[in-house]
């Protein structure tokens, strides 16, 4: 099947209750961007790609769009089916992986509805219909962090996700004894998140001075480099989050034995195509893993929800989806939701959900018919 037509969106999405806040970034809407394609036999599929802000990886909305408009010409006529749609996209631009992700995700979202297939049976069968879901705080002070530990371990979540730094590091170590004080002896699992913005010097001290709690240490600093200094030196585990840009980089950091896990983004990685691949080296290594997006509605989230459920089930660190923070839905039936913790998945064709495309207006850029 070829690909017709190609339709290029942008929408607003608000962030519910904002800020939200990370070591390096305060984010109050983020400016999502959406694909549809339009096949041969006139089945139309839907991808999405929502860096958040333009601070918190080497990505940003309008170089999305810009890179969308510079692939979206030359992919008109072009095979749908995934390793020669990837194969195409890359003579027509080099990198911008996020971007490309967005036609990636609507390319299988479009074969999925044309043959009646959902999207997880496409990338190797589901292995559950609820997928786990992990609740991420934002930065604030010890007793606001903790008092939503104790929400979050309420409403069912399996794993939370503290985020650290940009702040004196005290501050982040009390906060990581607060939240354990609250979680020690239940089944939630703790993993203190980085975001790139700590030294390796805050880093080793962390861990030093947490030693007794069980955590996972992910992106504590920014670079590959810093975390191969400070690997040898700490005793929590080490999950790779934005230093893993793309398969190239995983297959260096798993060969050398850099982490145990990793935090993935479908989109920085390129999509489903890549992400079915890194899902298939970390198994083989038997490293636990997300799936994640950095932001996004519906399309994302479902398609963060269709890979999520593909993973091997004790390999599985859950599925971070936007929804908690954003308000309404593209499809009102099926938008993805986070029920106690857990997400259903979506079981109709492609991605399982049908976007009501009038939320987004007129497209900034169409190409073909
Ligand atoms: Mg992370």
């Amino acid at each position: 099947m070829k690909i017709r037509e190609v339709h290029i969106y942008t929408h607003n999405l608000p962030v519910k209750n904002g800020p939200y806040t990370m070591a390096n970034a305060e984010v109050w809407a983020v400016d999502t961007t959406l694909v549809k394609l339009v096949g041969s036999d006139g089945t139309i599929g839907w991808g999405e790609t929502c860096p958040v802000g333009p601070t918190y990886s080497e990505s940003h909305a309008k170089g999305a769009q810009a890179a969308l408009m510079e692939i979206g010409k030359g992919i008109v006529g072009a095979n749908l089916w995934p390793v020669s749609l990837n194969r195409k996209m890359n003579t027509l631009l080099n990198g911008h992986n996020y971007a490309k992700a967005a036609i990636d995700i609507a390319a299988h979202d479009l074969i999925g509805k044309s043959l009646g297939i959902n999207v997880a049976d496409l990338l190797g069968g589901s292995q559950t219909d609820i997928v786990p879901s992990y609740f991420a705080t934002g930065i604030d002070n010890p007793d606001n962090i903790a008092r939503i530990a104790k929400e979050k371990l309420k409403e069912g979540y399996e794993r939370l996700q503290v985020k650290v730094g940009g702040r004196p590091v005290e501050n982040d170590i009390e906060t990581i004894r607060k939240v354990w004080e609250v979680i020690q002896g239940s089944k939630m699992k703790l993993a203190v998140d980085g975001n790139r913005g700590w030294t390796t010097r805050d880093a080793l001290r962390v861990s030093r001075e947490c030693s007794d709690i069980p955590f996972i240490l992910e992106q504590p600093c920014n670079t590959f480099q810093d975390i191969e200094k400070i690997r040898c030196q700490v005793t929590h585990g080490i999950y790779m989050d934005e230093s893993s840009v793309d398969l190239n980089t995983v297959i260096s950091a798993v060969g050398i034995g850099l982490v145990d896990g990793f935090g993935m983004k479908v989109t920085r990685i390129g999509g489903l195509q890549n992400m079915r691949t890194f899902r298939d080296i970390c198994e083989a290594r038997n490293l636990p893993h997300t799936c994640d997006d950095a932001w996004g509605g519906d399309i994302i989230a479902a398609a963060c929800t269709q890979i999520g459920s593909t993973v091997k089930p004790e390999l599985c660190e859950g599925v971070w989806l936007a929804a908690p923070y954003i308000d309404g839905h593209y499809d009102q039936k099926n938008g993805i939701k986070i029920i106690n913790g857990k997400i259903p998945r979506p079981k109709g064709p492609g991605l399982g959900v049908f976007p009501d495309e009038s939320i987004f207006g007129a497209p900034i850029e169409s190409f073909g018919d």
